[in-house]
Order: structure tokens, then C-alpha cells, then sequence
């Protein structure tokens, strides 16, 4: 089971200079990710504690692993000695938690705050509101080990292109208010696209996208 190095390559060309691809590999074996790698890939993206654990613990140390997906607020003792970057952070839970457990691995871990910026109920995250909120007044300070880097989103799930750049539009409108809160220099990134909606996501200022199946083919479970 091999990436597709083709598609890789010709992704990574076609790619801003700024712009971090993260390789989604979850469901994926360790080979197609060692094949990535070989390619001189390094930032790799998970959505399953056990997943992610498993897999840092077998593969070279100097893979940033990006978790992405819906978080358990007893599994992030699993993640916080070694995550580079937390995308998910979707509620006040897991912001008290990923607290606690940075402090515990002595470091400061760098997050995304997701926002709910699709039209359904299923995906997670903030509201814009909740968002200005916590980068307001010094909310943040609560959490000296946490850095809020940027944000994250995800479109609906629709055919309907206008849409999809729409609601990447309004993440794009709310990362410049949360940099005017709490300054360029720390609220640099913005994570969304995917595989089938990466180029609207460009096109509307993401300078990270997370790629999965355009990498390694269609997965075999969801
Ligand atoms: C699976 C997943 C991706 C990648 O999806 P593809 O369509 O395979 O590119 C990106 N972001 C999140 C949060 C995901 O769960």
C-alpha cells in the first residue's frame, strides 16, 4: 500500500510556497505513510487517538502529527506529550482538559479552534460568536499552555460549489478578526479543504489544507 506519489507531486507543485499540506492518513497502514515520507513528507494528519498513538509511536520522530478529528476529553493524555498541532478543539471541555494535560507533559501545545461553519447539525465547533468570544478579553489566559494558532473548518457536504465557498468565506472573515484580537504574529493558520474542495478553500485564503484521499485513494471504512 503505497501513496500516490504522483498525485503527491503534482499537488505540492501546484501548491502556494506558504501553504502546509497535511497528509490525512487515517485508516491508512504505516507503509503508505512511510512512502509519503520517503517522499520527504512531514506533517501527517489523524482523527482517532488510538490511530494516531499507535502509528507516532512506530514512525520516525520527526513527523508532525496533526490531530483532526472529534475529540474524547479521556483520551488526550494519549497525544499531548507528542502533537504538533490540535485542529479540533471544539468545546470548552477539551479546552480544559488539553489544559491540564500540557501542562502535565510540561510544553505548550499549539491549537486550531474549530468552527461550525457548515449547514449541519452533525459537524462540530464553535459559532463565530463563541469564537470572538474566547479570543476577547484575555479569555485564553486560563489556558497558559495552550496557544490558539488559527482555525479550522469544514464546508457542508454538498454538490453546491457556491455554498462550499461561502462558508470558507466567512472562516476566512473570521480568522482576520480573531488576528486582530490576538495579533498576526500568533493567529497564523487556516486550516480547511479537503480532497474534493481544497481549490475553494485556497481561493478563499486556507494556508493549510488537509488532503486525504486524493493522496492514498478512497479508504475502506469511514
Ligand atoms: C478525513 C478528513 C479529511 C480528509 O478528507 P479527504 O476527503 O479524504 O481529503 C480532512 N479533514 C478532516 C477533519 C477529516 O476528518
Amino acid at each position: 500500500m503505497s501513496a500516490d506519489l504522483t498525485a503527491y507531486r503534482a499537488l505540492r507543485d501546484a501548491l502556494p510556497g506558504d501553504c502546509t499540506l497535511v497528509a490525512v492518513s487515517k485508516f491508512q497502514p504505516v507503509e503508505a505513510i512511510e512512502s509519503l515520507y520517503a517522499a520527504g513528507h512531514r506533517d501527517f494528519g489523524e482523527n482517532r487517538v488510538q490511530e494516531l498513538a499507535a502509528k507516532a509511536a512506530g514512525l520516525p520522530q520527526d513527523i508532525r502529527w496533526h490531530m483532526i478529528g472529534r475529540i474524547q476529553t479521556n483520551k488526550i493524555r494519549e497525544f499531548a506529550p507528542f502533537v504538533h498541532l490540535v485542529h479540533s478543539v471544539d468545546r470548552l471541555d477539551v479546552l480544559t482538559v488539553l489544559q491540564k494535560e500540557a501542562l502535565r507533559a510540561g510544553r505548550v501545545i499549539n491549537i486550531l479552534l474549530q468552527v461550525h461553519i457548515a449547514q449541519e447539525e452533525t459537524k462540530a465547533g464553535f459559532s463565530p460568536q463563541e469564537v470572538l468570544g474566547l479570543c476577547a478579553q484575555n479569555v485564553l489566559r486560563a489556558y497558559p499552555n495552550l496557544r490558539v494558532v488559527g482555525l479550522m473548518g469544514m464546508a457542508s457536504m454538498t454538490e453546491n460549489r457556491t455554498q462550499i465557498r461561502a462558508e470558507f468565506a466567512q472562516l476566512a472573515t473570521l480568522f482576520r478578526a480573531a488576528q486582530e484580537q490576538l495579533g498576526v504574529n500568533q493567529v497564523r493558520v487556516l486550516s480547511m479543504g479537503m480532497s474534493g474542495d481544497y481549490e475553494l478553500a485556497l481561493a478563499e485564503g486556507a494556508n493549510l489544507i488537509r488532503v486525504g484521499s486524493l493522496l492514498f485513494g478512497a479508504r475502506s471504512s469511514k
